[in-house]
């Protein structure tokens, strides 16, 4: 470790000028751009919620039309695809035995309806996620469901994984044991009385049940209750009136720095510009679509990049990538030099990894080099891109992770609070300084990037 920090810390002596000049252009993007804020600020408060298959939506894409193309942006596109929406309706959980109160609740996406007047049924209880997986077929007929599997905080976001099965699969695992709804601990790390949203999914062919998120508090609460009444059945009436408003349009808004030779695979920058429909999609995703954006502009700024420079504003990321899968589907003959993603927040850019660690280890030393002024730490040969990289995944192509803080990511994530005021704009600017310089080495570089047999990288 020491070795390779004092190579990175020798090869900065040797940096050429070219790359002085772009590294001094990223501290500038650090110290003053406005690029990112105003591509979110402008969305969140001229748009809003831009759920995805809605009109909303369509006014948010049409919005960022507008704004790439304003900012100099070339090919400004937005290519349409079909998707199966999904809308929320009203929204109501109550105890009414043994203590009545109200709880909050938000619809998980895909939950079916409870009919206006709703469904009462006694609460079984699973503390986590395993202990649903091991109840007995048939053993939850008639009973809702309630999984307080709870999630923390880390710095990588790991603790999605850990605590995300509950609401990915959770209503589908309880229904297949004869649950008529179920409702889980929102999987967010924070304490306020705001539930998490999020999509779940039925296995095919499977009759989705209704299925909805406590706040944190209001399970805390409901543990309690559990805690106290081991013999007084915990009765709970669910009133739930989302519905699925059949095939809809969304699309994939597209944008480019064209570069000196565009007969060359571009660089694709990705993002999504949908949101969940409680917050204004703030910090998911549209300060990731504003970092990538700015990030072009910037490196347009240095002088025209040998390669075309894409930008990706994928649609319909939340409720299913339908637009990752649609954009990998209608332009799968057109090879990509490298995806890279901004997904996850506003905060600062902690970690590079890459999946050619190895295998490109002189311009994964450069790549390190350019963003260890941003207070970046090299990773390791695990980067597998973001949700909007489909395309890249399947073409087999490089991908670059910019790993961003997550410790307060989940505090925010599909929930009302996910607002502007959530951003830091010296974090914001802190990501594009490290796109920036690391998009400039990128899209001036003329070789293919090879990457790891995966043999080779097996059998390390
Ligand atoms: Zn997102």
């Amino acid at each position: 470790m020491k070795t390779s920090l004092l190579a990175l810390a020798a090869l900065s002596l040797a940096t050429p000028a070219f790359a002085q000049t772009a590294r001094e252009q990223a501290e500038t993007a650090r110290q003053s751009d406005e690029w990112a804020w105003d591509f979110v600020e402008g969305i969140t408060t001229e748009v809003g919620p831009r759920q995805a298959g809605t009109e909303a939506e369509t006014r948010g894409r049409q919005w960022a039309v507008r704004w790439l193309t304003a900012n100099g942006f070339a090919n400004v596109s937005d290519e349409p695809f079909e998707m199966q929406t999904w809308v929320r309706g009203s929204e109501q959980a109550y105890v009414t035995a043994p203590y009545a109160q109200p709880l909050r609740i938000t619809a998980l996406g895909n939950s079916a309806s409870t009919g206006p007047d709703g469904l009462e049924a006694e609460v079984v209880y699973f503390p986590t996620y395993a202990d649903l997986e091991a109840a007995a077929p048939g053993s939850l007929t008639g009973k809702i469901v309630f999984i307080s599997h709870d999630m923390r905080p880390t710095q990588d976001g790991s603790g999605y994984g850990f605590a995300g099965p509950a609401r990915w699969t959770g209503a589908g695992l309880a229904a297949s044991k004869g649950a008529v709804a179920t409702v889980i601990r929102s999987v967010g790390t924070e304490n306020h009385r705001t539930p998490h949203t999020g999509g779940t999914s039925f296995a095919e062919g499977q009759q989705p049940t209704p299925a909805g998120a406590l706040s944190n508090p209001d399970a805390d609460n409901l543990e309690r209750m559990f805690a106290r009444s081991s013999d007084t059945p915990i009765r709970m009436r669910l009133v739930m009136t989302p519905r699925n408003v059949g095939t809809t349009t969304s699309g994939n808004v597209v944008g480019e720095i064209v570069g000196r030779d565009p007969s060359l695979p571009p660089v694709l920058l990705a993002c999504h510009l949908d949101s969940w429909d409680l917050g204004t999609g703030a910090v998911d995703d549209g300060a990731g679509c504003g970092i990538v954006a700015a990030a072009a502009k910037h490196v347009a700024e240095i002088g025209q990049p040998l390669r075309t420079i894409r930008v990706l504003f994928a649609g319909a990321e939340e409720t299913g990538l339908w637009g990752s899968r649609a954009y990998a589907a209608a332009h799968a003959d057109e090879p990509m030099y490298v995806g890279i993603e901004s997904d996850f927040g506003a905060d600062r850019i902690w970690r590079l990894d890459t999946n050619f660690t190895g295998s490109e280890a002189a311009l994964y030393r450069e790549l390190a080099n350019a963003v260890a002024t941003f207070g970046v730490a090299p990773g390791g040969e695990v980067a597998t891109g973001g949700a909007d990289l489909n395309i890249v995944r399947e073409q087999g192509g490089a991908l670059v992770d910019l790993q961003q803080d997550g410790t307060r990511y989940f505090d925010l994530h599909h929930t009302p609070d996910d607002t502007l005021d959530k951003i830091d704009p010296m974090q914001l600017r802190q990501n594009v300084a490290v796109y920036t310089a690391v998009v400039n080495v990128l899209a001036n570089r003329a070789e293919p990037i090879a990457l790891p047999m995966a043999t080779e990288a097996t059998s390390e």
